[in-house]
């Protein structure tokens, strides 16, 4: 049986009118997405390292319903919902969340336009079908009142997550267009992630450039380095680490482009250590952590007095690693991830507050129907190392799951009127085209009035917004 929650309302978002104001508006909005990360990535990482990580004590706790509006891979035309999640359904049934799944650009697309689109959509309206319709994201309205703008990765930082808060694209595979987008929009002021051709996985320099189509292509990349374009390229971790550390006297120009001295992503490919365990001491000595990359961006962004909206997706490589049942790469891109979001917390505190700063934390769907057991809904158990022998995955790929999502900060508490379900074992869950609706909201900053941005909206989100708040 399907339920889905979502109505199908294909109007303007103009009739809506402009966002209403909060109580308190966010001069910065930070997003941070583990791609993959389930309740169960969670818990592994808990476990594992004994520690509760800091987003687990955010006064808003919520589940998301990550499902697309459909599963073409192009678009079909039209509004009609396909996708749902039905939570009886899924714990009724071990197999239910398998089928039916989004991928990360349609995700990563509801949660920077707040429209459902198809799945391998970057920011693309799946009407009218065959082109579709460029959306406007929240990068955008963003850069439009006068904030700075920043996507961060720790994969390839054109990749679909990253992207989607940077660029337009019928599909996700169009890495170059994407990547020249990102870079030549004017929209963004800081870029950071891997996909530097120059490397390997294993962070070596290589004789012959690799694929550059992640960077923009090799012209756009030989751009970047002799320094023709508005962007100050960081290669070096000792640069990223000054960033981080508030240096930023060394750039040369105001917008910052940064690509690690790795190819695909920051650790998770490299050869080294055994991906069934967790081997730190393997890792690649000179890429930055996702921690570092958090503050370089912050510092570069916070120089702007209007605030600033970034997305950082700072696991970017938990799903590979679930995709590939890597036990031990799933906890140290999960323990990576914590240690990110630690950061920005610590950040916030020292440079800001949470009466300014609005944080997110949440992820783009679930990967490798990770549970306690094969084919049964088991917790995980075991303290230290023995969860490795409790984590079983029970699928090469996406799931429907519920995600959870965590937040902290000025408008957070928005995210309560958003609820539309209950879940047996997850409580109240939201949409994550809620998450865009919030981060607008929690800003004032107006949503877009285009015609071009037809909205799918819940009922309870479209009531809401109807409705005066409180
Ligand atoms: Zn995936």
């Amino acid at each position: 049986m399907r339920n889905p929650p979502m109505l199908v309302v294909a109007v303007g978002l103009a009739v809506l009118g402009a966002a209403l104001p909060t109580a308190r508006a966010a001069r910065n909005v930070i997003l941070m997405v583990s791609d993959g990360q389930g309740y169960n990535h969670v818990a592994a990482a808990r476990l594992y390292s004994g520690t509760t990580p800091v987003y687990e004590t955010f006064p808003t706790r919520l589940a998301v319903a990550t499902f697309p509006l459909n599963f073409s891979s192009a678009p079909t035309g039209g509004h009609v919902q396909v996708g749902g999640y039905d939570p009886a359904a899924y714990w009724a049934d071990f197999n239910y969340p398998k089928a039916n799944y989004t991928d990360s650009a349609a995700a990563a697309t509801a949660l920077s336009t707040g429209v459902k689109t198809y799945n391998s959509s970057i920011n693309y309206d799946n009407d009218p079908a065959a082109t579709g319709t460029p959306l406007k994201s929240i990068f955008e309205i963003a850069r439009d009142n006068g904030k700075a703008t920043g996507s961060i990765s720790t994969v390839q930082w054109s990749h679909a997550t990253p992207a989607a808060f940077g660029a337009h694209n019928i599909n996700r595979g169009n890495y170059a267009a994407l990547a020249t987008e990102m870079l030549n929009s004017g929209k963004l002021d800081v870029i950071l992630g891997a996909g530097n051709p120059d490397y390997n996985n294993d962070g070596v320099l290589v004789a012959t450039p690799q694929n550059a189509q992640y960077v923009g292509g090799a012209a756009a990349w030989a751009a970047l380095k002799a320094g023709t374009t508005p962007f100050h390229l960081v290669q070096e971790k000792a640069d990223f680490e000054r960033l981080a550390a508030g240096d930023l006297g060394f750039l040369t120009k105001g917008k910052v482009c940064g690509t690690v001295q790795a190819y695909e992503t920051l650790q998770q490919r490299r050869g080294a250590g055994d991906p069934q365990g967790v081997h730190p001491e393997t890792f690649l000595a000179n890429v930055p952590t996702p921690a570092v990359l958090a503050r370089a961006g912050l510092n570069v962004l916070n120089a702007n007095p209007n605030g600033f909206f970034v997305m950082m997706e700072a696991g970017g490589a938990v799903d590979w690693a679930a995709h590939a049942a890597q036990k031990g790469r799933v906890i140290e891109e999960q323990t990576a991830f914590n240690d990110a979001v630690s950061a920005v917390v610590e950040w916030v505190t020292a440079n800001s507050s949470w009466e300014e700063t609005l944080l997110i934390v949440t992820a783009d769907h679930e990967t490798g129907h990770l549970w306690g057991a094969s084919g049964a809904y088991t917790e995980l158990t075991g303290a230290g190392a023995e969860v490795l022998g409790s984590m079983v995955f029970n699928s090469g790929s996406h799931t429907n799951a519920l995600v959870p999502l965590y937040a902290i900060g000025a408008g957070a508490e928005l995210f309560s009127q958003y609820v539309i379900g209950t879940d047996l074992r997850r409580g109240s869950y939201i949409d994550n085209t809620a998450v865009f609706r919030v981060m607008a909201a929690a800003s004032e900053i107006p949503e877009p009035a285009t015609a071009a941005l037809l909205a799918t909206a819940s009922l309870l989100a479209l009531r809401r917004r109807l409705s005066p708040r409180t």
